[in-house]
């Protein structure tokens, strides 16, 4: 047995509802499968209505006796459950890489990141303030205080399946909340490994209950029981704006984490060589699958030639392998739909007049089955192609040129999109100028990372509303509750 056949025979694949791993209840299961060469992983448990509303029950009878736990109880359990993420980072990788298809270390990467949100939030747990203030004219003394605001329902995307349901579970758990969360159904044994972890770090049975299921109505018909009092969602615009307007029937709170179509400007006085390091890290994690991978790249005209020569060399070193193998720069994408759509973009590019400046090779011993497709840099990319208005999810840069800081800025905020921005230049003053008039929630200047446990993260236009992590993170699931005493 190989040590991924190993290791899929013990993650859970039932649903996790009350504590327990259990079978659907019409005994309804999901394929899920390596997107490096479709071979079949394992089969889990698929929620129906019925089971997402016993997934529901429990996390109800368990907000109150949650809400009331001890702060620091709270806490303990979110350490725990970070040591144990990394005591379990070799697995968790291993499972991430061969579900997503994704290489290793991106992989590694994630988990760190991931155990990073139950570090952060169990300090916030223990540092959650209220409010003491006098009204104006004297007549009231005025106290605030933050309460749970849940039962939550969470809707997770695939290409971060450990990390996007950390950045919610840990600002959840801290605040007092209990949670159903249903993860993308092309990645639900990374959760359903979260879930072995958490019931091992001690939490009490329904406060966390996750529901993998191929009707993803199934659980977001939960929009429709008043129990539910905080919907979050991670994932594309469209859907998450569907879901909104479903949840926004009953007022429903909501948090929405949405796509993007990153800039990444280059202006003339740029550090070329960190700007084509970092293009590489804003680019190519998880082989472009990032919510945040630079999408849109504007280089300084001055500039263009010789940038375009390094980063075709940069593209041109790539190992493209299977996720779980150690040799592998990047890996597959997560199915035959995500290469599909990759491939039409750029196609439509090059129709449009985009050249094609270099294609990574594409070794003739990849697994037939896998979903490959080569990272790919293209030039003189029109401002109409589809590629540069549409999130690409895949290894493929695209490049622009641009005049002036006015020429930049308009075309970089010529999108619906919000969420990320980079902008390299080694005068700051210029740099903070440029970031300031990005419309976009998160600006990375001279690197090509923006993750980060202790900032909001988060998009504005229409990638999203509200923030996670950082000391606002927390916010999201809280109420504040004013208490009127006389003055
Ligand atoms: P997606 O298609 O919108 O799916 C996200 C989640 O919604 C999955 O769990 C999916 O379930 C579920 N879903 C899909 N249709 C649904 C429906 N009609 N009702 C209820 N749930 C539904 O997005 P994705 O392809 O998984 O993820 C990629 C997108 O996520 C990109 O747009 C990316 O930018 C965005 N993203 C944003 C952030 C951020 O922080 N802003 C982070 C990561 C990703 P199934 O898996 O069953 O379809």
């Amino acid at each position: 047995m190989s040590a991924l056949d190993t290791l899929i025979s013990r993650v859970p694949t039932g649903l996790f509802i009350s504590g327990e791993f259990r079978d659907a209840e019409d005994g309804a299961t999901l394929t899920v499968e390596n997107p490096s060469d479709g071979s079949v992983l394992a089969g889990v448990a698929s929620a129906s209505a019925a089971d997402a509303r016993a997934a529901l029950d429990a996390a109800v009878a368990a907000q109150a006796d949650w809400a009331t736990t001890a702060p620091a109880a709270r806490a303990d359990i979110l350490r725990r459950a970070h040591d144990l993420l990394l005591d379990h980072a070799e697995e968790l990788a291993l499972l991430m890489s061969a579900e997503l298809g994704r290489a290793l270390h991106d992989s590694r990467a994630e988990v760190r990141y991931a155990a990073t949100f139950f570090s952060w939030f169990a300090a916030e747990a223990e540092r959650m303030r209220g409010d003491y203030r006098r009204s104006p004219d004297g007549s009231a003394r005025i106290v605030v205080v933050q309460k749970p605001v849940g039962p939550v329902l969470a809707i997770t995307p695939w290409n971060f399946p450990l990390s996007m349901g950390t950045r919610k579970l840990g600002a959840a758990l801290a605040a007092g909340c209990t949670t159903v969360l249903k993860p993308a159904s092309k990645t639900p044994l990374t959760m359903l490994f979260l879930a072995r972890i958490l019931k091992e770090a001690g939490l009490p049975a329904g406060v966390v209950n996750i529901v993998p299921t191929s009707t993803a109505a199934h659980v977001s018909g939960l929009l429709e029981d008043p129990r539910v009092r905080k919907f979050t969602f991670t994932g594309s615009t469209e859907v998450g704006q569907r879901l909104a307007a479903k949840a926004a029937e009953r007022s429903i709170n909501v948090s929405l984490e949405l796509g993007g179509n990153a800039p990444f400007i280059v202006c003339a006085d740029a550090d070329l060589d960190a700007a084509v390091r970092e293009l590489g890290v804003a680019k190519m994690r998880g082989a472009g699958q990032a919510c945040i991978a630079a999408n849109r790249v504007f280089l300084h005209e001055s500039l263009s030639e010789e940038f375009l020569r390094r980063v075709a060399d940069y593209v041109s070193s790539l190992r493209i392998g299977p996720g779980t193998t150690e040799e592998a720069d990047y890996g597959a994408l997560s199915g035959a739909d995500q290469r599909a759509k990759v491939s039409s973009l750029v196609d439509d590019a090059v129709a449009r007049g985009a050249r094609r400046v270099a294609v990574a090779p594409l070794p003739d011993d990849l697994p037939s089955g896998g979903c490959f497709y080569p990272a790919t840099v293209l030039a003189d990319v029109p401002d109409d192609a589809a590629i540069a208005r549409e999130e690409i999810f895949g290894p493929v840069i695209a490049v622009q040129t641009f005049a002036d800081e006015e020429d930049v800025v308009r075309r970089a905020n010529d999108t619906h999109f919000g969420l990320a921005s980079y902008l390299f230049s080694e005068n700051l003053g210029r740099a903070l100028n440029l970031a300031e008039r990005l419309e976009s929630g998160m600006v990375a200047v001279n690197k090509g990372s923006l993750s980060d446990p202790a900032a909001p993260f988060g998009g504005i236009k229409q990638s999203g509303i509200g923030r996670e992590g950082g000391f606002e993170g927390i916010a999201e699931y809280l109420e504040p509750t004013f208490i009127s005493l006389p003055g």
